[in-house]
């Protein structure tokens, strides 16, 4: 293992501590300077947690040292995205309409970190309410991209993935609405899943669009994935459509990593048109990679992804203008009366809060949304993309017919500059185009590094997709990729991101 504890792998870090030959108190404080030393250019985090990190740390080494049997990953420190309630722990949600608000209660998703004995660092920035691919839309400063400080970390999850890839935590949770994990990780040079639609628990995740969201894990190699999504992972009767079945064998997927005989198909509609052609170059090379592997690579048709977008960008908007509508001002958030108005009435306060509390994009989206969802156009709108889903799934179900995965590029370019995007919301969206139909149809999809794809040195990411409930194939590919990969590469692709104290250069 790396001297340095936080450039280990969460793997290794679970060995070093089970074998005692490390304490998480070690391992959480060198974790807590690093974020000391370099948060201040990235600010991948909104709010840290040192006293109660350093506390679960030392509870897990009081258990450990009297001969405990502890859970895996105990000991092992996790960074989380601040839109998943923490109890006693700020959870803003990337917005000022929850500046300051503390929940009284943990989301599952924490419970489960907590009962692994995992110290908390702290919540991680992101887009307002999860909206966004770059992170700029945070109400409190973008992150930035360890790679290159110009350039953004993805979004909406910019700051979990920033935060894994400057090795600020060598775990985080993102959430996944339309890409947040997997675009996020791809910029980033990193690794994130989307599990599959109810296959982690979304209680206690501040809703952006319910039928969509999904948290999931982000690290740096394909096993760390596994192992946090092994953690997070499984039914949970507070959350109405969690799946009430075994989790698949991620661990062991990602373990094993087998590619021979597997059927694995490129879906022609992502990676034509539009994509960066070293971002194509890159794809093309895991693919090849994958063949010589031993598996069996045939093109898909996908058709109706090439209304994924749209269908997307009106389902979202819809759920989200319904899920914000609880921020009125008057149960918690944000309240500011109107100015110059002596006796408001609950309206006036409510607007003037909801003015001055949402960023532009958020009130665009509630805009967009109520008018998809306004009877006369409701139909039109919300019904037609609800049919386009429909036709979504239907793709998804013919091409896992004849193939065990899905391939694609996960995002069509590498890491743009700050502002390139963010007064065109219509090529904002288009980051997700190859990430959002997994959304759609509530399949599972991992992001990892394909390679570095441009003159810049920046890296791209590989997406593979598999159907429900299947997300242990996700890792078997992976991490056979990751393999091959590594031969290609000398090793993981972050070791080449440039020190953040400048001394060294970025891999060419
Ligand atoms: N970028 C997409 C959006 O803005 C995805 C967001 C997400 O996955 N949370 O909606």
């Amino acid at each position: 293992m790396n001297s340095d504890l936080t450039r280990a792998t969460a793997a290794e870090l679970a060995e070093a501590l089970a074998s005692r030959s490390v304490s998480s108190v070690e391992v959480t404080q060198a974790h807590l300077d690093r974020i000391a030393a370099v948060d201040g250019q990235v600010h991948a985090y909104l709010h840290l947690d040192p006293d109660g990190a350093l506390a679960t740390a030392r509870t897990v080494d009081q258990r450990r040292v009297a001969g405990e049997q502890l859970p895996a990953l105990a000991g092992v420190p996790v960074a989380v995205k601040d839109v998943m309630a923490t109890r006693g722990l700020p959870t803003t949600c990337g917005s000022r309409t929850l500046q300051g608000w503390v929940p009284p209660y943990d989301a599952t998703v924490v419970t489960r970190l907590r009962a692994e004995g995992m110290p908390i660092l702290g919540k991680t920035n992101m887009d307002e309410f999860a909206m966004g691919s770059s992170t700029e839309h945070s109400a409190y400063g973008p992150t930035r991209n360890p790679w290159d400080l110009e350039r953004i970390p993805g979004g909406s999850g910019g700051g979990s993935s920033a935060a894994v890839a400057s090795f600020q935590a060598p775990l985080a949770i993102g959430t996944d609405t339309g890409g947040s994990i997997r675009q996020p990780a791809a910029v980033t040079g990193s690794v994130g899943t989307k599990p599959t639609y109810g296959g982690v628990s979304r209680y206690g995740l501040v809703a952006l669009a319910s039928s969509l969201d999904q948290a999931g894990p982000c690290a740096r190699t394909v096993l760390d994935t596994a192992l946090l999504h092994g953690v997070i992972a499984g039914h949970d009767p507070m959350d109405s459509t969690s799946i009430d079945a075994p989790v698949p064998p991620v661990v062991a997927a990602a373990r094993a990593g087998r590619v021979h005989g597997l059927r694995v198909g490129v879906v022609r509609e992502l990676g034509g048109a539009g994509y960066q052609p070293g971002v194509r170059a890159r794809f093309d090379e895991a693919v090849q990679l994958l063949v010589d592997g031993g598996a069996e690579v045939a093109e898909v048709s996908c058709p109706s992804f090439e209304y994924a977008l749209a269908a997307y960008y009106l389902i979202l908007p819809s759920e989200a203008s319904s899920n914000l509508a609880k921020f009125d001002a008057m149960r918690y958030g944000l309240r500011v009366g109107p100015q110059g108005v002596a006796d408001p009435s609950a309206e006036q306060v409510m607007a003037a809060s909801r003015e001055a509390g949402f960023g532009p994009e958020v009130k665009r989206r509630i805009i967009l949304g109520t008018y998809a969802l306004s009877s006369g156009y409701y139909d039109a709108y919300y019904g037609s993309a609800q049919k386009v889903r429909t036709l979504i799934a239907q793709d998804f179900q013919r091409a896992f017919e004849q193939v065990d995965v899905l391939l694609s590029p996960t995002a069509p370019t590498t890491a743009f500059r700050f502002g390139d995007k963010l007064a065109d919301p219509m090529a904002m969206y288009l980051n997700d185009i190859a990430t959002i139909p997994a959304n759609l149809a509530g399949v599972p999809g991992i992001s990892l590094p394909s390679g570095l794809a441009d003159e810049d040195g920046l890296p791209a990411g590989i997406q593979v997709l598999a159907p429900a409930m299947r997300d242990d194939r996700l890792y078997s590919v992976g991490a056979a990729l990751e393999r091959a990969l590594a031969q290609r590469w000398g090793g993981l692709l972050l070791d080449r991101a440039p020190e953040l104290d400048g001394t060294t250069e970025k891999g060419a």
